[in-house]
Order: C-alpha cells, then sequence, then structure tokens
C-alpha cells in the first residue's frame, strides 16, 4: 500500500488521534512483546479491544481502552499487505 493512501485515511480518522502502527517499536523477549500490546502502561490491567476494518483501503482501526484506570485509549491504524 503507498504510504500516501495510508496518510490520506488517517486524515479522515482523525489523525491526532490515531498512530500509525510500526512493528520496530516493539522489542525485547515474546512476554515483553504481549505486555506492550496487550496491558495498560499505567495500571498493567488487560486492554478491551475495538477493531474496525477498511476493506476497501485494506486498513485496520484498533482502539484498546483501560477500564481499570483512566489511561484512556490507544487508537491504532495497521495496514492488511
Ligand atoms: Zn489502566
Amino acid at each position: 500500500m503507498l504510504l500516501g493512501t495510508i496518510w490520506r485515511i488517517m486524515d479522515q480518522a482523525n489523525k491526532a488521534d490515531f498512530e500509525l502502527e510500526y512493528y520496530e517499536k516493539y522489542f525485547g523477549g515474546e512476554e515483553k512483546v504481549k505486555d506492550i500490546v496487550e496491558n495498560c502502561p499505567h495500571c498493567g490491567s488487560k486492554f478491551f479491544f475495538t477493531h474496525s476494518c477498511d476493506y476497501g483501503n485494506l486498513v485496520v482501526k484498533e482502539t484498546a481502552t483501560c477500564t481499570q484506570c483512566n489511561y484512556g485509549q490507544r487508537k491504532l491504524i495497521s495496514s492488511l499487505n
């Protein structure tokens, strides 16, 4: 997918809220990466995930919400290709 297409989608999804997913930010062993992806960095509780697929543009919008503290939400856009 062209990077320009992803940026256009991010504009539509309010790029102030959503971050483009990239895997270079994950480091360490399996347990460390699972912790970064699945758990709230503020309190350590499991995130509640919702996903919205945009098949036309081959992207998924993911929202991770902590229901145990006031961390709020982490919003990511991932490319499907
Ligand atoms: Zn939390």
